[in-house]
């Protein structure tokens, strides 16, 4: 396969055609963004921890008949993958309150979530990825009422997968951020499972192991990926 010219670059990944116009190259650079991209770095490895670390969780995802846009690695920091119709929602299921959902109900950080909660979000940086619903997503056209109720499925189904996953390795899955897009008709996992866009905590002394170490400054950001990585089972 190809790499042909850059289709698109995101505030972590850059995205190149192939000489196949249904494949497409990700690209994990080695920059971190927070809070709109008010907060920038570049933090060495990270192109590669992430990289290994999606694909790992990709392909255990697909194991469990999830379908996802993941083919293949073909470099450290590089990966093949279907090229997708992105719908432009987010779906973010919490299992403990933090975060936004701390911000803006006042509820109490570090409550467990019995059910989980699905929120839906509008990818869409120049207003704040505001939250939406079902109704303003169909209304507006931004996906149907038919992938949303497949976008929700699976958003519960990766719970299951990756909260028993992660729990195996000593840490709570707290909440995470999907993105879909269709292949063929077919809603897919797309973009990306790392811990920039969950939230993960060290399931007895509650340390922070994903992103929130960079947004609160809290150092040691790629040893905490890594780490995370390492107790699920990925070597780098
Ligand atoms: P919150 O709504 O609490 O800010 O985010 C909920 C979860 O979704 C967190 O795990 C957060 O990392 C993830 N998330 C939501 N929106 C984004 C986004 O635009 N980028 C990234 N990297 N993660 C996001």
């Amino acid at each position: 396969m190809e790499k042909r010219d850059e289709l698109y670059a995101g505030k972590a990944k850059s995205v190149y055609r192939t000489d196949d116009p249904q494949r497409l190259i990700l690209h994990f650079r080695d920059d971190t963004s927070a809070f709109d991209g008010k907060k920038k770095e570049s933090l060495a490895r990270k192109g590669m921890v992430n990289n290994k670390f999606n694909a790992f969780i990709m392909e255990k995802l697909q194991a469990a008949g999830i379908p996802t846009h993941f083919e293949k690695l073909i470099a450290d920091d590089e990966c093949v993958v279907k090229n997708l119709e992105m719908i432009p929602v987010e779906c973010v299921v919490r299992n403990v309150a933090a975060g936004g959902l701390v911000r803006r109900l006042g509820v109490e950080e570090g409550q467990a979530l019995t059910p989980p909660t699905f929120e839906l979000f509008l990818k869409d940086d120049a207003h704040g990825d505001p939250m939406i619903n079902e109704s303003l997503a169909e209304t507006f056209g931004w996906a149907t009422p038919e992938q949303l109720a497949t976008m929700k499925a699976l958003t519960f189904k990766v719970n299951d997968v990756l909260k028993q996953l992660f729990l195996d390795g000593g840490m709570l899955l707290v909440d995470y951020k999907l993105e879909f897009g269709l292949f063929d008709g077919e809603v897919m996992l797309g973009d990306e499972f790392s811990p920039d866009g969950c939230r993960l905590w060290d399931a007895n002394t509650r340390e922070k192991m994903d992103k929130d170490r960079f947004r609160q400054g809290l150092g040691g950001v790629i040893e905490a990926y890594e780490e995370v990585g390492r107790r699920i089972g990925i070597t780098f």
